[in-house]
């Protein structure tokens, strides 16, 4: 089989058409090397993780991650910089304590790789997700093999060219393919990491669980923003018009949902929509640019939105009122709904009622009833005063429900889920 990515704002731009990696092979040749590298020490890791990070700074990346996914240019600038930023962090944390001593004895607990890290990644951060899945397994003494989304196997692949030379033969490596190829790695990898829809999330759960391996599977968002009267509305509806619209809406942690108190906040929020250029994402001054694919434009329009008469997979950004399938179901693209209710507790409620729990925004003044709110929202993220979209990869990340199954990625998260801890006691 062949993989076949194409530019999304100039459909003809065939970026990259190459066969089917081998997974199963590309985990043969991982599990040799990771034997190797689980013997080194931190300092022999940290130095090849920071010399990847200097490769990616270095690269012609950003211009790829526009050519190939659409994202506007600021964003995949921003993205470049993040994952150099994310190799750098985990460079470090390869020095980092791995076990902790107990009292009677001598009792430690002592962490270790668990072997060939399997990573399957959505194209919508095509840097980023790898590398923020990736990193951390490296630093931890594992190998990884990444199975990147088909439309975004251009980038996967300059990655894995950058990091050629800084790393061991083998130890990292990206199988490009669909769906065949990510069951294979599933079926081969010691430990799995998913990002990608909450279909194929389940899939990989339940066949990682047969196998009796770990799985951490970061699936779809429908995420609300909350907006209560005593909030500074302008500067709300400026976040929510980008976190909802920016990069065409294809955000995991896009606002799908605003919820007003007490008021009706559609023309601020659509004045802040307006205010977003519709473009070109090659331009610096774009904030959206097309969908991902004709199939996805569909999508959008199927569910309210209006197709843009230009070449590339453009949809008109759109707001749209209560009681659509958008209430229950996440439609990537630059289209969100806007909903009244009379109290913060209707608010909250209703942020609450899908089967999603990715992150929660509230606008609010009042910042101690805020730390009340939080409580009761029922997400893995909860953002006060801050946009939905945007991830800290200092922070743990993750989304509850049908959002997030196996735990956390990101910040000090990561070890845990790419080492197994023996408990050790000694005795005299
Ligand atoms: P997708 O589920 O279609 O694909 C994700 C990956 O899974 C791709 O690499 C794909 O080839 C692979 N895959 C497909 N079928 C498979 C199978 N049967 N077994 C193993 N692997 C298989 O998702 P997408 O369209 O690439 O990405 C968009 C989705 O990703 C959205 O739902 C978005 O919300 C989600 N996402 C979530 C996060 C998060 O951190 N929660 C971040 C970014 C994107």
């Amino acid at each position: 089989m062949r993989i076949v990515s194409s530019s999304p704002q100039a459909p003809d731009d065939v970026v990259i058409d190459v066969p089917a990696g081998d997974a199963v092979g590309a985990v043969e040749r991982a599990r040799v090397a990771q034997r190797e590298w689980a013997t080194t020490g931190p300092a022999t890791r940290a130095a090849a993780l920071d010399a990847v990070a200097d490769a990616v700074a270095g690269s012609d990346l950003a211009d790829l991650i526009v050519r190939e996914v659409g994202k506007p240019v600021t964003e995949a600038r921003g993205e470049v910089a993040r994952a150099v930023a994310i190799l750098r962090y985990y460079a470090q944390q390869a020095y980092d304590p791995i076990g902790d001593t107990y009292p009677g004895g001598l009792s430690f607990t002592v962490r270790r790789p668990r072997g060939v890290a399997g990573l399957i990644t959505p194209w919508n951060f095509p840097l980023a997700i790898p590398v923020w899945k990736a990193a951390p397994a490296l630093a931890f003494g594992n190998a990884a093999v990444v199975k990147p989304s088909p439309d975004a196997t251009a980038c996967a692949l300059r990655l894995a060219e950058l990091a050629d030379g800084h790393l061991p033969d083998g130890l990292f490596a990206v199988v490009p393919g669909g769906p065949e190829e990510g069951t294979a790695l599933v079926d081969t990898a010691d430990v799995v990491s998913f990002t990608g829809s909450g279909a194929v999330g389940k899939l990989v759960a339940v066949a990682a669980a047969e196998r009796g391996i770990p799985a951490q599977c970061e699936m779809g968002g429908l995420s609300a923003s909350i907006i209560l009267p005593d909030a500074d509305l302008d500067r709300a509806a400026a976040d929510i018009a980008y976190a909802a619209m920016g990069y065409a809406g294809q955000k995991c942690t896009a606002t799908k949902r605003v919820i007003v108190v007490g008021a009706d906040a559609t023309d601020a929020i659509w004045e802040s929509v307006k205010a977003l250029r519709v473009g070109d994402p090659a331009d610096p001054t774009t904030a959206i640019g097309p969908v991902i694919t004709a199939a996805a434009r569909r999508r959008v329009v199927d569910a309210g939105g209006t197709a843009i008469e230009r070449d590339g997979w453009y949809v008109q950004p759109t707001l749209v009122g209560p009681g659509t399938r958008l209430d229950g179901e996440e439609v990537f693209g630059p289209i969100c709904t806007v909903t009244t209710v009379a109290d913060v507790d209707a608010a909250i409620d209703l942020a609450n009622a899908t089967d999603y729990g990715l992150v929660t925004a509230l606008y609010t003044g009042d910042l101690a009833a805020a730390l009340s709110y939080v409580e009761r929202c029922a997400s893995g993220q909860v953002k006060v005063n801050m946009p939905t979209a945007g991830v800290d990869f200092h922070l743990p990340f993750g989304g509850e429900r049908g959002s997030g199954y196996g735990g956390k990625e990101q910040g000090k998260a990561a070890a845990a889920f790419y080492t197994l801890s023996r408990t050790v006691q000694l005795s005299r």
